[in-house]
């Protein structure tokens, strides 16, 4: 026992702390998991219900800045379990400053950003830099292909966004969207969200987690998952690569954590996961394919310190 917590304080102190704490024979995972793509949900604890469900204990709660007093809730009623982002369109006039205000107040990071604004906006170079200077991660959303008629893109111009990491230096970014995780591969068909099938070697996305310090890779969603699962014999390799890079999330919309209720609503080209847990099948996949120390780093150590997560 004593080695054992000598070596794990020498890996990530305050991270080995809590996980003895907890005690990892209480979850299925082997130890604490931190979901950070969790929706805050109109019905009060439907969160902490499906974070019971799949086996998660602790989560960043996505909220929008309106509802920032509604998260605190909800924090408020599980203590030691949530933390929160906040979000608004980096367009509307007084963004800068509701976005600094909620970040004084306690969330913890800005996302998701979901507009329909170019990556290399002046808007959103204004979130960027405020984000390093108020030493939160930005998360956004990149989809081009649209899942339903007449959707139109978010956070467009990835190609280019090597000058974005470039030019803000100071900000940690969290890449995640259909888009993102297409560019796992160098080959990125133009006529789907997820393309299936073997990976070709030199994404923009592997690359990039490799050569900017400043770059994470958020798992969630279908996007995430279908990454990881379509070419089993690349993802090994890419998460070893990227251990330190890749952090967990599910962006799971299934009520109870089993996949009960409405997954991956009004996106027909993700009915791959329709009634599964997003959680879950992320966690499956992840547990198969990483050492269980990489699979404690990317489900839990890599999110709690780039969030600042709390963990006693
Ligand atoms: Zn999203
Ligand atoms: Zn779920």
């Amino acid at each position: 026992m004593m080695q054992r917590r000598t070596f794990l304080r020498t890996m990530v102190p305050a991270v080995a702390a809590a996980q003895y704490a907890l005690g990892q024979s209480d979850s299925p995972w082997g130890g604490p998991v931190l979901d950070t793509h969790l929706h805050l949900r109109a019905n009060a604890d439907a969160c902490y219900t499906h974070m019971q469900g799949c086996g998660v204990s602790h989560a960043v709660l996505l909220t929008p800045a309106a509802d920032q007093d509604r998260a605190k809730a909800e924090m408020e009623k599980r203590p030691g379990h949530f933390v929160r982002s906040v979000r608004i369109d980096p367009a509307a006039a007084d963004s800068t400053e509701v976005l600094r205000s909620a970040i004084k107040n306690g969330a913890v990071s800005i996302g998701e950003l979901k507009f329909h604004l170019a990556l290399d906006s002046h808007e959103m170079q204004k979130v960027y830099d405020l984000a390093a200077d108020l030493h939160v991660p930005v998360m956004m959303h990149i989809q081009v292909f649209p899942h339903f008629a007449g959707e139109m893109p978010y956070n467009t111009g990835y190609t280019q966004f090597d000058k974005m990491l470039r030019a803000h230096p100071r900000t940690n970014f969290i890449g995640h969207g259909d888009l993102f995780w297409a560019h796992i591969s160098a080959d990125v068909p133009t006529d789907r969200g997820y393309p299936p099938g073997p990976i070709k070697k030199g994404g923009l996305t592997d690359r990039w987690l490799s050569d900017f310090p400043n770059l994470y890779a958020d798992m969630s969603a279908n996007s995430g998952n279908n990454a990881l699962s379509r070419d089993p014999e690349f993802t090994p390799g890419f998460i070893t690569r990227h251990k330190d890079k890749l952090i967990f999330g599910s962006d799971c919309s299934c009520a109870d954590g089993k996949g009960s209720g409405i997954s991956q609503n009004n996106n027909p080209e993700a009915t791959r996961l329709s009634g599964k847990c997003v959680a879950r099948e992320t966690l499956t996949v992840l547990k198969g394919a990483a050492s269980p120390q990489i699979f404690r780093a990317i489900t839990f150590e890599n999110g709690v310190k780039l969030f600042k997560v709390p963990t006693t």
